[in-house]
């Protein structure tokens, strides 16, 4: 892969030139307006004063990178305080002063958590929907492709819960995506990316990101019979959680997936989670979401669009109403959301973004926004499907018309896949991460030392102190595994 470090030299580089630009034109405006109303100076020189004093105390506590966001703060105070009334600009002074003295003590407690770490090269794993029972692997039943897939791309909950045990012993504490990056928007209305050089953790602890692709109980994860929970749904305290079938047709509540399995390790594991961190779900739309069918599509049996799945689907359920889907399915996301979850694209149509001509993925783009933002809301993140990004390492150019587009879109956050765990890039208007899938085709592939990548996923498994897989790996699986 791509030398990380130049790129993250140049955001670096970018972002300073950036600050200088904006201090240079807050500066200018300041001037011209200092003759019209010059009562004003005098509060603005106050603020400025209580400010310094303020920050040389930060400063003696070493909080630097507070003390850059404390000046624009007050820059952008001298360009309000000319335009209002005095009364306003007191207010607004004081105002001030509360946020600067809030800033230079969220600083010293920063301080105390422990040294900035490397944004730069912070692990991201991520899972699909967790296989609670054997069924999964029962190819008589569900056919050899199916239990192919099914070993290959996805976890038990067994070995979900071991491994999550593994990396809290060894330190590690989940940070979301955006705690990575600082991002401001530029006078050209751009929102520029730039590597987060004040995330601090506790003494000991190591950054994680997470994410859970696909979490929308597809139809071809058997609706019941193939071992998955079949939807999201709110528990009587309004949390959420998952409805699974087991074999023998008894259906409960629980923690049956990704989501209130780590909601409720951290509920006893808090240290987990760097200010409620969470992970990011990355959903497509064509079968909707969360396992409700919020495709509009579905509201009508002969739409020419409909897979035959889908309108077999729509036979099974002949008391489907496609608003009380959506309404659930946005009560299920905003309990989500309230616990620290976020969410990416995953493209609509789960397409091969490398392969797919940029019109395609703009129809495609267009489809997610029609049918998937409505519930969760907006999101700047897209975790490619397939891992198949837009443009090889080494950061997109200029001319990449798909990078463009989807920037144009609103998105800032791009996620692929790559063995090389940490892997992340800044562009000055984007960062990219590549994730590692803790799954059975990488889990068999680290334990087992005659296959094929052993030594690229034994690696990501040691880096992320994970040291003894055949300890958990679930004896349900048949073996080998090989990729899809
Ligand atoms: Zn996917």
């Amino acid at each position: 892969m791509a030398d990380c470090g130049v790129s993250f030299m140049e955001a670096k580089r970018y972002y300073v030139t950036a600050q200088r630009e904006r201090s240079r034109a807050g500066y200018r405006r300041t001037m011209r307006r200092q003759a019209r109303v010059r009562i004003i100076i005098l509060a603005v020189i106050l603020s400025f004063a209580i400010a310094g004093g303020l920050l040389a105390a930060a400063n003696a506590t070493g909080g630097m990178e507070n003390i850059s966001d404390c000046n624009s703060e007050v820059g952008n105070l001298t360009a309000l305080a000319v335009d209002q009334q005095t009364q306003e600009v007191q207010d607004a002074v004081s105002q001030q002063t509360q946020k600067v003295q809030d800033s230079a003590s969220q600083s010293a407690s920063q301080e105390q958590q422990g040294t900035p770490v490397d944004v730069t090269s912070v692990p991201h794993i991520f899972f699909h929907s967790l296989i609670n029972d054997d069924r999964a692997f029962e190819a008589d039943v569900i056919g050899q492709d199916r239990v192919a897939a099914n070993n290959a791309a996805m976890t038990t909950t067994a070995e979900f819960d071991a491994i999550i045990q593994n990396l809290y012993d060894a330190g590690y504490m989940l940070v979301s995506l955006d705690d990575l990056c600082v991002k401001t928007t530029g006078d050209d209305g751009q929102v520029h990316i730039a590597p987060n050089t004040n995330l601090c953790l506790p003494e000991g602890k190591k950054p994680l990101v997470l994410s859970e692709d696909d979490l929308s109980y597809y139809h071809s994860y058997g609706i019941g019979t193939q071992g998955y929970a079949t939807k999201m749904v709110l528990d009587e305290n309004g949390k959420p959680k998952c409805e699974y079938t087991d074999a023998d047709g008894n259906t409960s509540v629980g923690d049956y997936d990704v989501v209130p399995r780590l909601d409720s390790f951290i509920e006893s594991h808090p240290d987990f989670s760097y200010h409620g961190a969470r992970g990011t779900v990355a959903l497509t739309g064509y079968n909707g979401v969360f396992g409700y069918r919020t495709n509009d599509y579905y509201k009508d049996i002969n739409n020419p669009n409909l897979d035959p799945d889908q309108v077999k689907w729509l036979q099974d359920h002949p008391d489907y109403n496609f608003d009380e889907d959506c309404k659930n399915a946005k009560a299920v996301a905003d309990a989500m959301k309230a616990e620290g979850w976020t969410f990416a694209s995953h493209t609509y149509g789960h397409l091969n973004a490398t392969d797919t001509p940029l019109d395609k993925l703009q129809y495609d783009n267009e489809r997610w926004m029609a049918t998937v933002e409505p519930i969760i809301g907006p999101t700047d993140k897209i975790i490619f499907a397939f891992g198949a990004d837009i443009g090889p390492a080494g950061g997109y150019t200029s001319d990449n018309e798909k990078f463009q587009y989807y920037k144009e879109q609103g998105f800032n956050i791009f996620c692929n896949v790559d063995g090389n765990i940490g892997w992340t890039e800044f562009g000055d208007n984007y960062m990219r991460t590549g994730r590692v899938a803790l799954d059975g085709f990488t889990m068999y592939q680290a334990m087992t030392a005659d296959a094929g990548t052993h030594h690229i996923y034994a690696t990501d498994y040691e880096k992320l102190g994970i040291h003894d897989i055949s300890s958990f790996f679930d004896s349900m699986r048949p073996t080998p595994i090989e990729s899809e």
